[in-house]
Order: C-alpha cells, then structure tokens, then sequence
C-alpha cells in the first residue's frame, strides 16, 4: 500500500485502556495507519514516550502542570506540544486528520467530538458518554457533514457487524448483552456494603477505573443502551438487555422476519477498535481464536433491575428524553468518582443519580449550550447531595 494510503488517525486518549490497544493495533499493521495526533489527561510520561515512537504531527496534554515536562520531552523532536481543552478541541481540525478515535471518558468528549465532526472527520467513537449525553445533535451533525460513527463499544461493534449487508433491513429489535459484572447475583442488601477494590475486579475485561464500575453498578449498560438509541436510530421499546456472562455473544440484531443475527468472538477490545478503525475492511490479526469446546455453555438471565437500580434510572432517562441522559450521565461521573475516592457508598451512587434526575431543571429540546449548563449544574448538584451524605 502506497503511503498516501494509510488512514490518519488521531487518537483522543491514547494513554487509555482503549487508546493503547488502539496503538497495539497499529502497530500490527503500520502500512495501514499513520498516527496524527495523540492525546491525554496527565500522564506526560506515557503520552511523550508514544511520541517519541509514533512520531505524530501534535500531541495535547489536558493537565496544564504535566505540559512543562511534556514540552521539555519532546521539544528536540519537532513534534508540536498544546495543552488544555481549547487545544484538544482545535486540534481535530487538523487537515491531515481522516479519522478521530474517541478514547477519552466522560463529558470532556463532547466538545472535541462535534468539532471533529463539523470538520468532516469520521469518527470512531469509544466515547459513549457523548451520544447519551448529546446524541439527537452528533447524530445529526454528522448525517450533515456526511461523516460515519463507527462504534467501538464491542456490544455495539456487534450490531453494526450484523448489519452491514442489511441496512436497508428495518430493525425489529435489538439486544445488548451485558456480563453482569463482578456482583452479578447480589441483592439490593449485598450491594450496599462492596468496595472499590472488589468494584475495580471486572470478570472478564480489563478497562479504565470510570467504565469498570458503571460496569459493576449497571451503569454502563444503561449508558450503552441510549448510545445503541442513538447510533442505530432505535425507538426505546426496540431496545432490551440480557446477563449473558461468558461475555463471547457480543450482542444481537432481531430482523423483522424473526431471524437473529449475533457476532460472537473471544472478549478483546482489539478486535472491535481494529474493525471501528480499519472498517470496511476485517485486518489480519493474530488474536487467540475462540475454540466452543472451552464454553459447553453459553447461558442468559434477565437483569436485575431492583437491584442495579442504574439500569433503570438509565431507561427511564432515555423515555423522557431532552437533557435527562445529560443529567444521569453527569451525576453518574460525579458520583462514581465519589465511590473511588471520597467513601461514598455502591448504592448511593443511584440515590445521588436519582435526585438529580428529579432536581435539575428539564429541557425537552436541548441546544448544545444546554448540555453544558446542564452539566455544569448536575456536577455541582451532585457534589452538594454527596457532601450531605459523606459529610
Ligand atoms: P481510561 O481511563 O483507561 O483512559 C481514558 C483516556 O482519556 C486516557 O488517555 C486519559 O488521559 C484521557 N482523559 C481522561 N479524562 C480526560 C479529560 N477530561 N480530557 C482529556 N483527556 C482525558 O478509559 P478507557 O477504559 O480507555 O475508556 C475510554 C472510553 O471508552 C470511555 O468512554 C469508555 O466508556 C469507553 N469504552 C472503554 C472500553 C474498555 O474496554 N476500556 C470498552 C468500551 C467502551
Ligand atoms: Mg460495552
């Protein structure tokens, strides 16, 4: 392949879970990609040693103390440095720029993303924060642009897997499977008294702190739920979830003549950042292959929704719609973040989520500034209730 073939990627948190199996996958085939831009929060050590392997055009910092440093690195390499989220957010207007992989978590994704979008990047999009948050205006960015979004998320990599020969198919209904985390058949009473250390223990992905306890906690099905809402132009009723625990049935598509089409495959995110990535093309690779013979059984429940109570505030969000999921979303972070670091307890991240589903002004047609306002008050909402209750 030609040089001017490679498609060039930034990768908006590339020191990430995500991000650096993004560029494990590059790796695996460099004829194919060259890397643009690289990303991060504050880990400049990480971030200017791939620079330094990489050779992009520009690397960002958000953390304004780790920028020195990251200068300092770097500065003998004629690699440009910026830190800030000004500079994330311009620096995806890069000409040079075919694709933008969305590794960053939260809110903080939005901004870059719509910018990305607006100057015609396709997107493969990790961060599933900026569909439930803002997701009727990126979908519809992006159909004006005329850019794809093509999902990493495995559970919705599978659909779109299943759907491709088949858009022209209306969707019956689809369903996203879900491990059930590491609490997996624990009550309401059981719920209330796990920690952090047994949270952070998911049984069958190995991901950053934020996504591994929405997984623990449910959340991150529900947040998965109004992404799949938004990516495949689905009506709520058409979206269900099951338990399915050995995590090899990566989600199914039900057609409208009954037939089900499921993409099964071992638990790696490589292989759904590589098809998100190289799409439409399926890269080679040198993953383990799935053998049946070690999963005899491959077995489905229905979720608990008394329990994971996030998966229900979650559907409910999405019901009502407008700023509701920006609201869920935002008191979600704010509390996840108190449950690794401030003591506040697994169940009360719902109790605080609720509350501010209840008490932060609704918006039935949300204008991008609104996501932010609406943001900005649930954080500090959120931050008020945590400090009643942790005192
Ligand atoms: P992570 O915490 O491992 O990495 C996040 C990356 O984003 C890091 O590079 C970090 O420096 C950067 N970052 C964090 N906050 C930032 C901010 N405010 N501004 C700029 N950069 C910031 O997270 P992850 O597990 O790789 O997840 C990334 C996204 O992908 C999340 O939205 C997550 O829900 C989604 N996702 C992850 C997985 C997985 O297996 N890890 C699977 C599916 C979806
Ligand atoms: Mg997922």
């Amino acid at each position: 392949m030609e040089n001017s073939d490679k498609r060039h990627i930034a990768i908006l948190g590339s020191t990430g879970s995500i991000g650096t199996q993004a560029l494990e996958v590059i790796d695996a085939n460099p004829e194919r990609f060259q890397v643009e831009i690289l990303t991060a929060h504050s880990n400049a050590e990480l971030l200017a040693e791939q620079a330094l392997k990489y050779k992009p055009n520009a690397v960002v910092i958000q953390s304004e103390e780790k920028y020195a440093c990251l200068k300092d690195r770097l500065f003998d390499f004629g690699i440009k440095t910026y830190c800030g989220a000004d500079a994330l957010a311009d620096i995806v207007e890069t000409d040079a720029i075919d694709i933008v992989l969305t590794a960053l978590v939260g809110f903080a994704g939005l901004r870059p993303t719509m910018k990305a979008i607006e100057a015609g990047k396709h997107i493969a999009l990790a961060n599933k924060e900026t569909l439930v948050v803002a997701g009727e205006i990126v979908t519809a960015a992006a159909k004006k642009a005329g850019v794809n979004i093509y999902p990493v998320d495995s559970e919705h990599s599978a659909i779109f897997q299943c759907l491709v020969g088949e858009f022209h198919n209306p969707i019956e209904k689809i369903y996203l499977t879900a491990s059930g985390g590491p609490f997996r058949g624990y009550n309401y009473e059981q719920l209330k008294t796990v920690l952090p250390k047994n949270a952070l223990k998911h049984p069958n992905w190995d991901m950053g702190a934020k996504i591994t306890i929405d997984s623990a906690s449910m959340m991150n099905k529900g947040l998965e739920v109004i992404e799949a809402k938004w990516l495949f132009g689905l009506k709520p009723e058409q979206i269900d979830v099951i338990v399915h625990p050995q995590s090899v049935l990566h989600s199914i598509v039900q057609f409208r003549d009954g037939s089900m089409k499921a993409q099964m495959g071992l638990p790696d995110m490589k292989l759904p950042i590589q098809y998100a990535i190289g799409y439409p093309e399926r890269l080679l690779s040198d993953f383990p292959r799935f053998n049946f013979l070690d999963y005899p059984e491959l077995t489905f429940e229905k979720p608990d929704y008394e329990a994971f109570r996030n998966l229900k505030l979650a559907f409910g969000a999405m019901a009502d719609g407008g700023n509701k999921p920006c609201i869920l979303n935002a008191a979600n972070e704010i509390a996840v973040d108190a449950f690794l670091n401030k003591g506040l307890g697994f169940t009360e991240m719902s109790d605080v989520i609720e509350n501010a589903l209840q008490s932060v002004y609704f918006i039935e047609k949300p204008t991008l500034e609104d996501y932010f306002e609406t943001d900005a008050e649930t954080r500090t909402f959120a931050h008020s209730r945590i400090l009643e209750k942790i005192g």
